[in-house]
């Protein structure tokens, strides 16, 4: 469920109508719902509850300051995967005890500002990292508290760009050199083992993968324990799917997540962690377009939208399907027709939708792009010098951009032209 509706003929986000919006800020924007994000969080807390966990929200899934600290104040702590992201998170006044840190590739200035800051575990995702992070800590006197990535080798079942537990993909420690792993870290001083992390990837519309990976886990840790490591904390990752096309898409629903996960790892003992990112930012998000041109082409209609690939890449990149729908409530007898929804952006991928059949609209109107909350904002690029559009946190009839536009001269004064050019 979202905040989202129509009210006398026009889409609103929450009380705020979209049209006010655009009046203010221009087109197009991003627009979040404050009362959307605490649902989904609270949704998650429901489905774990007597379990003990701690929610890191991954913020790579929209990292704006504002989206952050309404995490925070729900009493999220944060999943990181850079340097940027910790600072982001910090910023936002998450707890460093809250904060766990995943990614593949972190450097030592990286894992350095980590552990002094003193955040509550560090995913370690290979042996080269591990020995990396152990003289880190060594170096700077502490102690990284550490879960090792495991790949546990399941099909998540989801695109081939979003999968990360098969054992082709780059992500954590095959779950056969597990053991080895962990009786290295044992041997270091800089680092003290206190748990498991898995994630098999995103938009997962089956449980079953999720079933399959926490029982590997659950084998690992019986093993783990067995050769005398304390395993207190298990992370399970993110990646719950969401609905994109709402027609015609179920994904499972948190509370049965949290089913498989009492099911299967509910009983040793562990504090359970879980990164959930697109599932609570996903459909908390809109992207408000206006249409520039309809034009007509060789059999097929095309609406010219002044959003682009640059603002939303999910369609381009992932072939990611968005619900659009128009600002103003079509009639329920107003004509409907296939259309090509595309951007002003010089590449023919620059195209959201193919012949999606929608309720004519016209040049001038407004269109509102639905689950663009996650992997929008934070993908976006001032490709075709298109500046960074602004976005909006609403909260009942209260909003307030929480990024604006970048004026010409801003996007511009990023950049310099060298002495012996002048
Ligand atoms: C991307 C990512 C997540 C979040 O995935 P969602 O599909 O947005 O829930 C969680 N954990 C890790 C390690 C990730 O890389």
């Amino acid at each position: 469920m979202d905040h989202f509706t129509y009210r006398s003929g026009v889409l609103h986000a929450e009380d705020v109508s979209l049209e006010e919006i655009a009046d203010a800020v221009g087109t197009p924007f991003y627009v979040y719902s404050t009362a959307t994000l605490e649902r989904h969080f609270k949704v998650f807390e429901e489905a774990l509850k007597g379990l003990p966990h701690l929610i890191c929200y991954a913020m790579k899934a929209n990292s704006n300051l504002a989206v952050l600290r309404v995490m925070v104040r729900a009493g999220a702590g944060m999943d990181v995967v850079s340097g940027g992201e910790l600072e982001r998170a910090l910023a936002a006044g998450c707890a460093p005890d809250k904060i766990v840190f995943s990614g593949v590739g972190k450097t030592e200035a990286e894992m350095r500002r980590a552990l002094d800051v003193g955040i509550r575990q560090f995913n370690v995702e290979s042996e080269p990292e591990l020995r990396a992070l152990n003289a880190v800590a060594l170096s700077a006197g502490r102690v990284a508290p550490v879960a090792v990535r495991v790949n546990p080798d399941v099909d998540a079942k989801t695109h081939a760009k979003i999968a990360t537990g098969k054992s082709e993909n780059k992500f954590g420690v095959p779950i056969a050199r597990a053991r080895a792993v962990y009786a290295e870290a044992a041997a270091m001083e800089g680092v003290a083992v206190v748990g498991v992390d898995v994630h098999i990837g995103s938009q997962l519309t089956t449980l079953e993968p999720y079933e399959a990976a926490f029982l590997k886990l659950r084998e690992l840790v019986g093993v783990l324990r067995e050769d005398g490591h304390e395993i207190s904390r298990l992370d399970l990752g993110g990646g719950l799917g969401i609905p994109y096309r709402r027609s015609n898409e179920a994904p499972p629903l948190p509370f049965d997540y949290g089913e498989v996960v009492r099911r299967t790892v509910g009983d040793l003992g562990c504090e359970i962690e879980i990164e959930p990112g697109r599932l609570i930012a996903g459909n908390a998000g809109l992207l408000v377009s206006r249409v520039i041109f309809r034009k007509e082409g060789e059999g097929r209609d095309f609406l010219i939208l002044d959003a682009a690939m640059n603002d939303l890449i999910r369609p381009a990149m992932y072939d990611a399907w968005h619900d659009v729908e128009p600002v103003r409530e079509p009639a329920a007898d107003a004509p409907v027709g296939p259309v090509d929804l595309v951007g002003p952006v010089c590449e023919s991928g620059d195209t959201f939708a193919r012949q999606r059949e929608m309720a004519n609209v016209e040049a001038g109107a407004l269109v509102a792009f639905r689950s663009a909350g996650a992997y929008g904002a934070v993908m976006s690029s001032e490709y075709n010098s298109r500046p960074l559009i602004p976005e909006v946190l609403v909260s009942g009839s209260r909003f307030d951009v929480v990024r604006p536009r970048p004026t010409y001269d801003e996007m511009l004064g990023r950049e310099r032209i060298p002495g012996w050019l002048e």
